[in-house]
């Protein structure tokens, strides 16, 4: 049992870079009671406790921090092929928190320095101002139609794999209401019986997917240019490359292949 006074969790970042101990073929959190690197003047060491009460110490670094014998630096995304799903998930909590920190230390109203009330508040000290991390909500839908679904090409998509329409709420826009116009804008369909089914916080930077399940309600496919390259129903048995399993739309695409 680790005493959580004494012996933390240091989530330390370089840009999206995270610090982690190499363990013989393993990788883990750094934990101790001191940070495992040293800290320059004036950063901010951050304390955020997670959902499951793990207490994280967290801070960013200015530059990157060379590989040793004991620690090496990897990717955020990459980590979660190395650590648990706790641990991945905190990563993800840690990193939102600091490039929020990062990027709100002036007053959007009046330009003062913001002052760090909270380990989720900064406020101006001038007007008064309250500042929360913002969390930027996408959608991402799974159209059925028959024994088909839905694939696209997105021209940000970092590879060759097809996935799931996605895109960003709008503001004074439901959920249900921005997963019909992304449908629409991206591919010309329309769709029906939009559900929930589940959600996942994406930390790059800073956002929230949630995922909906369709159906197919007319239309032929038109692919908006600037956005897709691609996008095709697919059946079970003809699918193209699919999404890393980190992702909540590989977690719906299995959801789907697994249904008869
Ligand atoms: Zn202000």
């Amino acid at each position: 049992m680790i005493n959580t006074e004494t012996n933390y969790r240091w989530f330390i970042f370089y840009q999206d870079q995270l610090l982690l101990e190499k363990n013989d073929n393993a990788f883990s959190i750094p934990t101790g009671k001191n940070a495992p690197v040293t800290t320059s003047e004036g950063i901010t060491v951050h304390t955020i406790t997670t959902a499951t009460g793990m207490v994280c110490k967290a801070f960013y670094t200015d530059s990157p921090i060379a590989e040793t014998p004991e620690y090496v630096q990897i990717g955020l995304r990459a980590s979660y092929d190395y650590l648990s799903p706790e641990h991945y998930q905190a990563a993800g909590k840690v990193h939102e928190i600091l490039y929020w920190d990062r990027s709100n230390r002036f007053c959007p109203t009046c330009g003062t320095p913001l002052v760090q009330k909270e380990p989720i508040m900064k406020k101006c000290p001038n007007c008064g101002r309250e500042i929360y991390p913002v969390i930027s909500t996408a959608i991402l839908v799974l159209v059925r139609k028959e024994d088909s679904l839905l694939l696209v090409h997105a021209r940000n998509f970092k590879g060759t794999f097809n996935s799931l329409v996605a895109g960003f709420l709008e503001t004074g826009e439901t959920l249900e209401e921005c997963v019909a116009r992304e449908v629409k804008e991206e591919t010309g369909l329309d769709v029906k019986n939009i559900r929930y089914f589940g959600s996942q916080p994406w930390p790059y930077p800073s956002g929230l997917m949630v995922g909906f399940i369709a159906d197919y309600a007319g239309g032929d496919i038109h692919l908006q240019d600037d956005e897709l390259s691609s996008g095709n129903f697919y059946t079970r048995d003809h699918l193209p490359e699919l999404p890393r399993k980190l992702s909540l739309a590989r977690k719906m695409i299995d959801w789907w292949i697994a249904q008869q």
